[in-house]
C-alpha cells in the first residue's frame, strides 16, 4: 500500500495521492497516521469515545466547510472532522467503527446533499407560488381597470350621446 506522507493518507489504486496528486509516495508503515474516516462533530465524539475506550491512538483535525451559506439557512455549519490513525490499526478501527454504526451512517453523508438540494427547490416552489398569487393580483386590478375604464367611456358616450 502506497503512502502519501504529505497528506496522510493511502493512495489505493493510483501511484498517485488521492488527495494531492503528488507521486512522491512510499510504502506505508504501521504507525503511519492515515485518514481513516471524515465524521461530523457528533460523529467524531463517537468514534474518540470509542477509539479512546479501546486504546487506539488517534487524532482529529478540524476541515470545516465554508461558513456563510449555512449561515444564511440559520443554522450552525456542520464541522467536519479528519479522523487519523496509525496504518496498523485501521482494520481494528474498521471494526469499531462498525460496531458503533459510523460505517452504516453512510446515508448521513448522502441525506446531507440531498436536503440542501430540496431546501432550494421547496423555496423556489414557495416563490413560485407568490410570484402566482401576485400576478393573479395584478391581472385582477387590470380586469378591474379595463371594465372601470370601459364604463367610464360608457357613460362618456352615453353623455355625449344624450347633448
Ligand atoms: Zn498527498
Amino acid at each position: 500500500m502506497l503512502y502519501c506522507a504529505k497528506c496522510q493518507v493511502l493512495a489505493k489504486s493510483e501511484a498517485v495521492c488521492p488527495s494531492c496528486g503528488s507521486k512522491k509516495l512510499r510504502e506505508v508503515r504501521a504507525n503511519d497516521p492515515v485518514l481513516l474516516f471524515t465524521a461530523d462533530e457528533m460523529q467524531c465524539g463517537m468514534i474518540r469515545a470509542a477509539f479512546d475506550s479501546n486504546g487506539i491512538p488517534h487524532e482529529e483535525r478540524m476541515c470545516g466547510p465554508g461558513a456563510p451559506p449555512s449561515i444564511l439557512y440559520g443554522k450552525m455549519p456542520n464541522s467536519l472532522y479528519h479522523i487519523f490513525v496509525p496504518y496498523g490499526e485501521v482494520e481494528r478501527c474498521e471494526e469499531i467503527l462498525h460496531g458503533i454504526g459510523a460505517l452504516g451512517e453512510n446515508k448521513f453523508e448522502r441525506n446531507g446533499p440531498q436536503n440542501s438540494d430540496e431546501d432550494p427547490s421547496a423555496a423556489m416552489s414557495r416563490g413560485e407560488r407568490i410570484l402566482v398569487r401576485i400576478l393573479s393580483a395584478v391581472m385582477f386590478l387590470a380586469l378591474v381597470w379595463g371594465v372601470v375604464s370601459i364604463a367610464d367611456e360608457f357613460i362618456d358616450f352615453i353623455k355625449s350621446a344624450l347633448t
